[in-house]
């Protein structure tokens, strides 16, 4: 494989301008961080140790807050309120994870078995390679590292060639932080050269990649040969379905504030609404008003709620999605399909609300990672049922109902591994989070998350009297 040459550019998604010049790191790089991780595996660190450093990194995001969010706001474009809260929400899994590290203390079974007594004892599971997306750099960092550290596992960090700033931010705490040399380490630069490194490197006992189901096939066959274990948080498809007799203005008001963080680029956000016959005509309504209010703009400024796209690729997919729905008979309540920004301009999507999508329109097969919301009627509940479940995916859904038995019949029935009833609320630190289907293999948060890092030893000796 060639080295990817000239420099890795970051650009202000506001604007469209460079603000960073990067090296473009590659195999060699990687290799030395997966040796220096190596070394690190073999210190002897106390559980208690891992605690204080879980507890240190979770007090410097929240000391470093502010200076944290801006540079989240800079590179990925979202309002300075959200990556506040993302950085926040990152810290939290630092400390969620400082409470489980003493749960990984070894376990004696009561009594004796075969004559022997028994230990289980929790070993890190070797060298985690972190694959981290651009939509919230710091937190999916935070998902993984939080875990991997408690369980004693060394990691070697790559974050999106679009986010790397964040993350070298974030590293530069780290190092004032007296974690033993090679414990955390950082790579960025040429995507396929470091994954395939990772994947083939024998020190590497465990990769964990947040991103899109496609480069998550990629790598998964790519590790296969070499039995890895994988822990996949891939792409989502989120239905979100309200019955007749929902709370209409909560349904509406948190459709609103699920679907526009991020500008609509997230996996957990819906990406298709499918609204009892009855009431779609109320429900559109106060969509719509929920949806003139937000204010589009650059993430700097305090009064935007709607932040730019990533990139000019990220606005190209939105307006070819939304095109499609339209040629294919959607009628366009708010927004369209967008012309491209003119230099400059920065990637900003209209909030586009979309009526009668046609069940073959493309934006409800694929992720459309922007701020659109299409609508679709159905009459049953088996209806709605069997349209939210017709996906390879299986991330998050949601249902509204004033109705909590008819609602729990059909959340029993979906094969999401999130599902919001009555809210559209998104993962949090405390609880186990991740996919179903091809949305992914494994959970983040909650004590789930760190035994993806631990490799269980189980250790007989003969009985003591
Ligand atoms: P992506 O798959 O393009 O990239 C994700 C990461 O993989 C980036 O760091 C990228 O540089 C890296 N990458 C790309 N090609 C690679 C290769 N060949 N080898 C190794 N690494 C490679 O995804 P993205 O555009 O950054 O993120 C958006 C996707 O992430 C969406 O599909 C979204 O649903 C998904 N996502 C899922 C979750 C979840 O929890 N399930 C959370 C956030 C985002």
């Amino acid at each position: 494989m060639q080295p990817v040459a000239g420099p890795l550019t970051v650009c202000d998604p506001a604007t469209g301008a460079a603000i960073a010049h990067l090296p473009h790191y590659g195999a060699t790089e990687t290799r030395e961080a997966i040796e220096a991780a190596s070394g690190a595996l073999h210190a002897s660190v106390t559980r208690s140790q891992r605690r204080v450093w879980l507890e240190r990194i979770a007090r410097a995001h929240v000391e470093h807050r502010e200076a944290l969010a801006e540079i989240i706001t800079q590179e990925n474009g979202k309002p300075l309120v959200e990556a506040r809260s993302e950085v926040d929400y990152a810290a939290s899994f630092y400390t969620e994870c400082s409470r489980h590290v003493e749960r990984l203390q070894p376990r004696r079974l009561s009594g004796t078995t075969r004559g022997h007594d028994w230990t289980i004892f929790s070993r890190p599971a070797g060298v985690a390679g972190l694959i981290v997306p651009w939509n919230f750099p710091l937190a999916m960092l935070a998902k993984k590292a939080s875990a991997a550290l408690a369980a004693g596992a060394p990691i070697v960090v790559k974050p999106s060639e679009k986010t790397p700033l964040s993350s070298i931010a974030l590293f530069h705490l780290l190092h004032g932080l007296d974690l033993p040399p090679g414990m955390v380490n950082l790579v960025f630069g040429d995507a396929p050269a470091i994954g395939q490194m990772l994947c083939e490197h024998p020190a590497v006992r465990v990769i964990s990649f947040t991103g899109s189901t496609a480069v998550g096939k990629r790598l998964s066959a790519r590790a296969a040969p070499h039995v890895k274990r994988m822990a996949l948080e891939l792409g989502g498809n989120a239905p979100y379905i309200v019955f007749d007799d929902a709370d209409l203005e909560r349904a509406a008001s948190e459709l609103t504030s699920n679907k526009f963080r991020c500008s609509g680029q997230t996996c957990v956000c819906s990406n298709r609404v499918y609204v009892q016959r009855g009431v779609v005509e109320p429900f559109v309504k106060l969509v719509a008003e929920r949806m003139a209010r937000l204010r589009a703009g650059p993430g700097t400024d305090p009064a935007t709620t709607l932040g730019p796209l990533i990139d000019r690729q990220g606005f190209a997919k939105v307006r070819e999605l939304v095109g499609d729905a339209i040629e294919r008979g959607a009628q366009v309540v708010l927004g369209g399909a967008a012309a491209l920004p003119a230099e400059g301009e920065g990637w900003f999507y209209p909030a586009t609300l979309l009526t009668g999508v046609s069940p073959s329109a493309r934006c409800l097969r694929e992720e459309v990672f922007g701020p659109v919301v299409p609508v679709l009627a159905f009459e049953t509940d088996q209806d709605a049922l069997e349209a939210a479940n017709d996906t390879h995916h299986g991330l998050a859904a949601y249902v509204f109902s004033g109705d909590e038995e008819r609602a729990q019949r059909v959340i029993e029935r979906l094969r999401f591994g999130h599902v919001g009833f009555n809210c559209a609320t998104g993962p949090t630190s405390a609880a186990p989070f991740g996919g179903m289907k091809q949305s992914g293999l494994g959970r983040e948060g909650g004590e789930e998350g760190v035994l993806e890092y631990v490799e269980l030893q189980t250790v007989p000796s003969p009985a003591s009297a």
